[in-house]
């Protein structure tokens, strides 16, 4: 098994990632938003890493990547467009890491450059700011087609998949997917079981599929009670989604 020793850093109430393998030594970092907060996190555990995976280019994935790779010299895989990038990859594409096979898949929506990282042997995948506990990222760049056709990619996966992603969101995320499932029993015990880990200041991720199959909005655009409280009963899995995001926008 992987280790993964995860960190919050500023500016967005973002996490960080690092990924380790015992036998090799080899290290990922999965997007650097912060030099100074990953500087600390690679001294903290030891573990250097040698390649870094970025999932998109916004500023708070980006901006400590020129310290990283300086004070490292890990190899930077990411998708086009963003300077310092080593390995451009996209949907479909694999790479190696620590033995392990890492598949690729494009999520645009977010951005149109978004990748996730999946490792299907360890039951890991890395959303970036594509799918969130009990929500999704904002759609600065894609349309709401594109992100539902994205979060079914990831909802294709299995259940038990571990899921880490960017952003500790979770408790304004959970007061609107109430609002829009309120008698959903599991999203209403989850809401209880965050608010008491935010309480102790401890992360709400990572997450897995299955959770957030029984509680995230995004991914329940086919539930009927969600339908009919919007009055979107025969409408397409799309066009629910398109109004729950708009309806999140404004929330
Ligand atoms: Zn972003
Ligand atoms: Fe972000």
């Amino acid at each position: 098994m992987l280790k993964i020793h995860q960190f919050p850093h500023p500016p967005l109430e973002n996490y960080g990632v690092l990924l380790h393998d015992e036998l090799t030594g080899e290290t990922a970092a999965i997007d650097v938003g912060h030099g100074p907060s990953y500087m600390d996190a690679i001294k903290a555990t030891g573990w250097t890493p040698t390649q870094i995976w970025l999932t998109h280019h916004h500023h708070d994935h980006v901006t400590g990547l020129d310290e990283v790779v300086t004070a490292t010299g890990a190899t930077v895989l990411g998708p086009s467009g963003i300077a310092g990038v080593d390995r451009i990859m996209s949907g479909g594409n694999s790479f190696e890491f620590a033995g392990r096979q890492v598949d690729i898949l494009h999520t645009p929506g977010h951005t149109m450059d978004m990748l996730n990282f999946h490792i299907a042997s360890e039951g890991i995948v890395f959303t970036g700011d594509t799918l969130f506990v009990m929500g999704c990222g904002r759609l600065f760049e894609g349309t709401p087609a594109d992100m539902w056709s994205s979060l079914q990619k990831l909802m294709a996966l299995p259940e038990n998949t571990a899921v880490y992603c960017s952003h500790e969101y979770t408790l304004a995320n959970t007061q609107f997917a109430v609002s829009v499932d309120p008698d959903n029993i599991a999203l209403r015990n989850r809401a209880i079981e965050v608010e008491q880990l935010r309480e102790l200041g401890d992360p709400t991720v990572p997450t897995s599929i299955g959770a957030e199959l029984a509680t995230n909005p995004f991914f329940r655009c086919n539930d009927p009670a969600i339908r009919v409280g919007l009055g979107l009963t025969d409408a397409s899995g799309g066009a629910v989604f398109a109004e729950l995001r708009r309806l999140k926008d404004n929330f």
